[in-house]
């Protein structure tokens, strides 16, 4: 029997649970979570994500104020901007929308964050706590992976897990997040030899590498748990990194694109959020 994991439903009741404990702060506290989310330039799937988050913050009871600037913006421009969301003490949470302008030099705005507004969890401050095993906040798209083997109670410590991708945003932080949570972790890349065989002894594969139906019926052993992060566009339609009907009597559990991982991503940046406005409140 394979279980289709629900991303929409879970990432649903987190942002409802959410929105109430909002209600809730907010009669206590007299003000609310502030989430601040800069996109620079016009690329298109920057605005759908932007508009996704902004509908989100309003669903959670967020104040959210979205910067929307031009694509000449420049680099100092940018880092005055976060200087003044960094002081704003309404402010719990500042998301730059990646990928910036050529122009603009990525590293630089993403360290001006503060570290205990950086939703993201890309800051590296934040990756070092993850990185020695500290509670911080994490990158979401991982952070909802392991939300979802919480929720369907998916046993991670002693478990060998497989990690497809090393990227800054999801692989490394999703190989941290498995390594804290007591699983042994490989992580594969470009790179690695024989993705297939080391594939094959894994209780659990994550699969972030951004190429459609990369992981086939050959990578998965019977019973294994597979998590398809990718999201990729092909022949007009949403697929993910997995071969998902080529796999889907193999595994025990399988994420679905969409409405696997994805929904996941934006409850998790709410979450943060949240979190963030609880430890400035000292209510953590
Ligand atoms: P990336 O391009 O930054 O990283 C891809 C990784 O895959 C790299 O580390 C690379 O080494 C590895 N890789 C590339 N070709 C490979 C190969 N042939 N064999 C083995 N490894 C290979 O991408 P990313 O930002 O980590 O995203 C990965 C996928 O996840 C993309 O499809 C992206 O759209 C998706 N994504 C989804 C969400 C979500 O919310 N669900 C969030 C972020 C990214």
């Amino acid at each position: 029997m394979t279980t289709i994991i629900d991303g929409k439903a879970l990432g649903q009741k987190i942002r409802s649970n959410i929105a109430g404990e909002v209600t809730l702060l907010k009669e206590k506290l007299g003000r609310k979570p502030g989430l601040s989310v800069v996109l620079v330039g016009d690329d298109a799937a920057s605005q759908v994500y932007v508009n996704m988050k902004e509908k989100a913050c309003i669903e959670a009871g967020f104040n959210s104020s979205i910067y929307r600037l031009g694509s000449n913006t420049t680099t100092d421009e940018l880092l005055n901007l976060i200087d003044d969301l960094n002081k704003n003490d309404n402010i719990d949470g500042i998301l730059v929308q990646l990928p910036l302008p050529e122009q603009i030099d990525e590293k630089k705005v993403l360290y001006k964050i503060d570290p205990s507004k950086d939703v993201d969890g890309f800051h590296p401050v934040n990756v070092g706590l993850l990185n020695i095993g500290e509670d911080t906040l994490f990158p979401c798209t991982p952070y909802g992976v392991m939300k979802i083997f919480e929720e369907y109670n998916i046993e991670l410590s002693g478990k060998n897990a497989v990690v497809i991708g090393r990227s800054n945003i999801v692989g490394k932080p999703m190989a941290a997040l498995l390594l804290k949570a007591n699983a042994t972790v490989t992580i594969c890349h470009s790179r690695t030899k024989d993705i297939p065989a080391l594939c094959r002894n894994a209780d659990i594969i994550v699969a972030a590498v951004g190429i459609p139906k990369f992981v086939t019926a050959d990578f998965v052993k019977d019973g294994a748990v597979v998590i398809d992060v990718g999201i990729n566009r092909l022949e007009g339609k949403l697929v993910g990194d997995v071969d998902y009907d080529g796999i889907f009597d193999k595994c025990s559990y399988i994420t679905p694109v969409p409405g696997g991982v994805g929904p996941m991503t934006i409850a998790m940046l709410m979450y943060n959020t949240l979190k963030s406005f609880k430890v400035r409140n000292n209510l953590l």
